[in-house]
């Protein structure tokens, strides 16, 4: 059986301890395919090491080389994305084209980066007092840590190294262990692209890992996107131990529909966002809040849509939605159907106990839609994190802003409509960090950056974008003065002000 090793100062690292190991499914056989390595202190502190060395060279290194590092590395991106979108089917499920799409958003992040001279210019400020002027720059934080979750093993990780990289730290990235390989992937092309070796490092891992992560004195800040609670974590660990941090959390995404939209339009993105990825996005929309008369019309579309998906391997021609990830995942989520259904929700598609020929051990579940359902049940409070779609009806427009509003989750939210003063409103009122009009799934594009409000994001820092660049930078201010020849400089023992 094949093992997934660490990468570390530019080779594979079988670790301290290789005989620490988690099995790697494929979930569309639900057959064991791989065991990863699970790092621990020592291979933190490894890896770290070797981006200190590393941080010494590439931090002196010219804005041009970075650049063109930046510019390989994705061209190689380009050129291997079938490649890395079938190792990531492979692991995580969903379809290889869904996987290509999340390289491509990945590499988006990447072309911002090439951007670099651009964005790192500083100001600069003439005579500010008499021969004096002041100019401002930022300098990289040194070896910077990433840990990531299992459901965009290319994209979420790219959100963070190549800004990282690009404004000359060295980075340390612990991917999520369900899915681990696209890491050492990504790792093998910026060595390709002329990253000098320990920039970008790999420890594999659980909790042992993060932990000794978070606890690192080396580390000057760790970037974490996952789950709520974890991302809570983190952020208290990291920032007891005086590291910078950005934490994004979970997520229940809800999307509006109000009587004057096109139904057949709404229920079809609804519909994408819902299941796409089977439901296993952070910008999943999870709830379909029914305006008024819009409701049954909407629900009748949606049923019909839940049922047109084709369900299947991630690798098969026409899949729209692969399996869940893991056998847990699977059981959890149709587990979380039959709840719904005993709390009163009305099972309008019951995707559970699913099988697919020639793949009956897969982790598969089908779409599910739910119509009835109130705030108080679980199925509106959790995040499951599955192809489970909820449908909750209001009466106005301004309750499913108060709806939204109440619940403890801000990341993406969508309103479908054809009134411009309605869509001002929504996107004005609500406490949610993205918004989607008629856009089910309003993922930023790379020079805006990502977050939520609220539970959804732990902290005040949302990633990639300009906020990515302020990250893992710091500032410089430097006020200089080059006395001329004749002239008289006096110093003062009052506190200096301009003249
Ligand atoms: P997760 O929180 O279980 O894991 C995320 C990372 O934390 C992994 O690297 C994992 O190894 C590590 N981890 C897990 N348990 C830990 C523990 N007890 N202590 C320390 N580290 C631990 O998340 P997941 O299941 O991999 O991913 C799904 C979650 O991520 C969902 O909640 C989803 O909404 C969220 N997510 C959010 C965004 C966003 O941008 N806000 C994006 C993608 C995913």
């Amino acid at each position: 059986m094949k093992t997934i090793e660490h990468w570390i100062d530019g080779s594979p690292a079988p670790g301290a301890d290789p005989s620490r190991t988690a099995p790697v499914f494929n979930p569309a056989t639900g057959a064991e395919q791989a065991q990863v390595v699970l790092g621990g202190a020592a291979d933190v502190n490894a890896a770290v090491t070797a981006a200190a060395r590393a941080f010494e060279s590439w931090s002196e290194s010219s804005l041009t080389q970075r650049t063109q590092v930046m510019f390989a590395f994705r061209q190689l991106l380009v050129e291997h994305e079938e490649e890395l979108g079938r190792i990531i089917s492979a692991e995580h499920g969903k379809t290889v084209d869904d996987a290509r799409g999340e390289i491509t958003r990945g590499r988006e992040v990447v072309e911002f980066a090439c951007g670099l001279g651009d964005v790192l210019k500083g100001g600069f400020s003439d005579q500010v007092s008499r021969g004096v002027d002041v100019h401002d720059f930022r300098q990289p934080l040194g070896v910077v840590a990433g840990i990531t979750p299992f459901n965009f093993p290319a994209m979420v990780p790219l959100w963070m190294h190549p800004i990282a990289i690009a404004t000359g730290n060295s980075f340390v990235l612990k991917p999520s262990e369900r899915d681990p390989s696209a890491a050492n992937f990504v790792a093998r092309l910026y060595k390709k692209a002329g990253l000098p070796d320990g920039v970008f490092n790999v420890v594999h891992g659980g909790k042992d890992a993060v932990d000794a992560i978070l606890a690192h004195p080396g580390i000057q800040a760790v970037s974490f996107v996952g789950s709520t609670p974890i991302a809570r974590y983190v952020h208290e660990q990291a920032t007891a131990h005086g590291k910078r941090v950005q934490a994004l959390g979970g997520a229940k995404n809800h999307a509006v529909v109000l009587p004057d939209a096109d139904l057949e339009f709404a229920a079809d993105h609804i519909t994408a966002g819902a299941y796409g990825s089977a439901g296993e996005r952070c910008m999943a929309l999870s709830v379909a809040v029914a305006v008024g008369s819009a409701a049954d019309g909407l629900v009748e579309v949606l049923q019909r849509k839940a049922r047109e998906v084709e369900v299947g391997p991630g690798d098969a021609p026409g899949t729209d939605m692969g399996p869940l990830v893991t056998k847990a995942a699977q059981e959890r989520v149709e587990s979380a159907v039959g709840t719904a259904a005993d709390q009163g929700a009305t099972v309008v598609v019951d995707g559970r106990g699913l099988k697919i020929d020639g793949h009956e051990n897969g982790f598969f579940t089908g779409p599910s839609l739910l119509d009835h359902v109130t705030t108080e049940m679980d199925a509106y409070k959790e995040e499951l994190f599955g192809p489970v779609l909820a449908v909750v009806r209001v009466d106005t427009l301004d309750e499913a802003i108060a709806l939204i509003n109440a619940n403890p989750y801000g990341n993406g939210t969508a309103l479908f409509t054809a009134s411009g003063e309605a869509a001002r409103r929504f996107q004005r009122g609500l406490k949610v960090g993205m918004i989607g009009i008629n856009v089910p799934v309003p993922v930023p594009m790379s020079y805006y950056s990502f977050g939520g409000w609220k539970d959804s994001l732990i902290g005040d820092s949302p990633i990639h974008g300009p906020e990515g660049i302020r990250f893992y930078t710091r500032p410089k201010v430097v006020t200089s003065r080059w006395p001329q020849p004749k002239q008289q400089v006096t110093a003062g023992f009052t506190f200096p002000t301009s003249h």
